[in-house]
């Protein structure tokens, strides 16, 4: 019996896996269910799920949580704050740790999971975006296992020998990340001068939090995630591809030398990658629908639009200016799409504020946590100082 610690468990990812771990009861127990602020979300999947320990973000939470897991009868400890999170993460309540926290909130619990040797289910990209080398340098230290759970690296991780090896010696040419394109693929920069955050998050295929779909909607998603899959499989920028893919069925490719081009198919359900990742080398039953290939029709490809999203080059740009450039280029992205949720940016001018943050900000070496969250913070006010300018 594995002990699941899901962080960010009233999420999207953090639904898909409670749903896995239920169809496994004799394998899976979630020990530790984590949220921001949604008390009330929180304190249902509490009495659902009996954990050992809830954690709310949000100190001021702490003790309405306990009134409510109180009155519902559920005898588990309360904690509150984001230390009690990395301190829970890093203890013995858990074998397994889901990160699926959104954004950069989600480094200290990630590298604490990474140092304390668990088994690290990584969905929160941001976090290996904004500190890849420490996150992995955690990793070695720590002697724990990372399985990718973004759909894409999931599946590269599946089409590669023994999931994580070197890549020129396992004869690996490229790796192709597909993109389903978004709610806006096809359309001119004119067209998207207006569109609004429901437009935005109304993503063709998944089902995923705000923040992720308007980054799908820009194609920064992509971005991030070839940042991630730079880290995750040591693969130079150049030999990452992204190929648009609308039907969202092939999940990513990998290209050997031989010619030979190896893909991870399923229907577009994180559940997949979550049941992977937990039983992995195992497999276990999902409650993903089969896919039906001679249901499905044609299977489309072609290449991105780069001036049109011109986040996607943004982060290509940031990957090859090395260092910190990639938590600069995050950063500047949570600020300007919290304010395009918020009706207060423009989409177009998402990507206007990511250039203007990573010009003023050039790129520095990466030396370890402290510095890393500082730059981030001086991202963050350079973007926030250009969201106050009159357009
Ligand atoms: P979501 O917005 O649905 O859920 C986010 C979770 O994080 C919630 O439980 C929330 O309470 C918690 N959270 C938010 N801010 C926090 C903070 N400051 N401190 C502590 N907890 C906080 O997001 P999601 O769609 O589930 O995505 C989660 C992560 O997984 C993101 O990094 C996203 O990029 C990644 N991801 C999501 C999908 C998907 O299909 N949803 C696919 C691939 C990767
Ligand atoms: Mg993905």
């Amino acid at each position: 019996m594995k002990k699941v610690a899901v962080l960010g468990a009233t999420g999207s990812i953090g639904a898909s896996t409670l749903d896995v771990i239920a169809r496994h009861p004799d394998r899976f127990r979630a020990s530790i269910l984590s949220a921001h602020s949604n008390v009330a979300a929180l304190a249902e999947l509490c009495e659902r799920f009996r954990p050992d320990l809830a954690v709310i973000a949000d100190s001021t939470l702490e003790g309405e949580l306990a009134r409510r897991l109180a009155a519902a009868g559920v005898r588990c400890t309360v904690a509150s704050g984001h230390h009690a999170l990395t301190a829970a993460t890093a203890g013995t309540s858990c074998d397994i740790v889901v990160a699926a926290i959104v954004g950069a909130a989600g480094l200290d619990s990630t590298l604490a999971a990474a140092r304390a040797g668990k088994r690290l289910l990584l969905a929160n990209k941001e976090s290996i975006v904004l500190g890849g080398p420490l996150l992995l340098e955690a990793l070695r230290a720590g002697g724990g296992e990372l399985i990718p759970v973004d759909s894409e690296h999931n599946a590269i991780f599946q089409c590669l020998p023994g999931g994580r090896p070197d890549l020129a010696k396992s004869g690996v040419r490229r790796l192709v990340l597909t993109a389903s394109g978004g709610p806006f693929r096809g359309r001119s920069r004119a067209e998207l001068a207006a569109v609004t955050p429901d437009q935005a998050c109304k993503h063709p295929k998944w089902s995923m939090g705000r923040k992720i779909s308007v980054d799908s909607a820009t194609l920064m998603n992509k971005g991030l995630e070839v940042i991630e899959a730079h880290h995750l499989f040591g693969a130079p920028p150049d030999a990452i591809d992204v190929l648009v893919h609308p039907q969202s069925l092939v999940h990513s490719l990998v290209e050997y030398v031989d010619g030979s081009v190896l893909a991870q198919l399923g229907n577009p359900d994180m559940r997949t990658a979550i049941a992977h990742a937990l039983a992995w080398p195992e497999r276990i039953e999902a409650g993903v629908p089969r896919l039906d290939l001679a249901d499905g029709g044609a299977l489309q490809f072609e290449a991105p639009d780069l001036d049109t999203f011109r986040c996607l080059a943004l982060a290509f740009q940031a990957l090859r200016a090395g260092g910190d450039a990639p938590a600069i280029l995050n950063a500047a992205n949570e600020v300007a799409v919290e304010a395009f949720l918020a009706g207060t940016l423009p989409f177009l001018a998402i990507a206007e504020v990511v250039e203007a943050v990573l010009t003023e900000l050039p790129a520095q070496a990466v030396v370890d946590v402290e510095s890393l969250v500082a730059r981030d913070g001086e991202a963050r006010a350079a973007a926030r100082r250009l969201l106050r300018r009159p357009c």
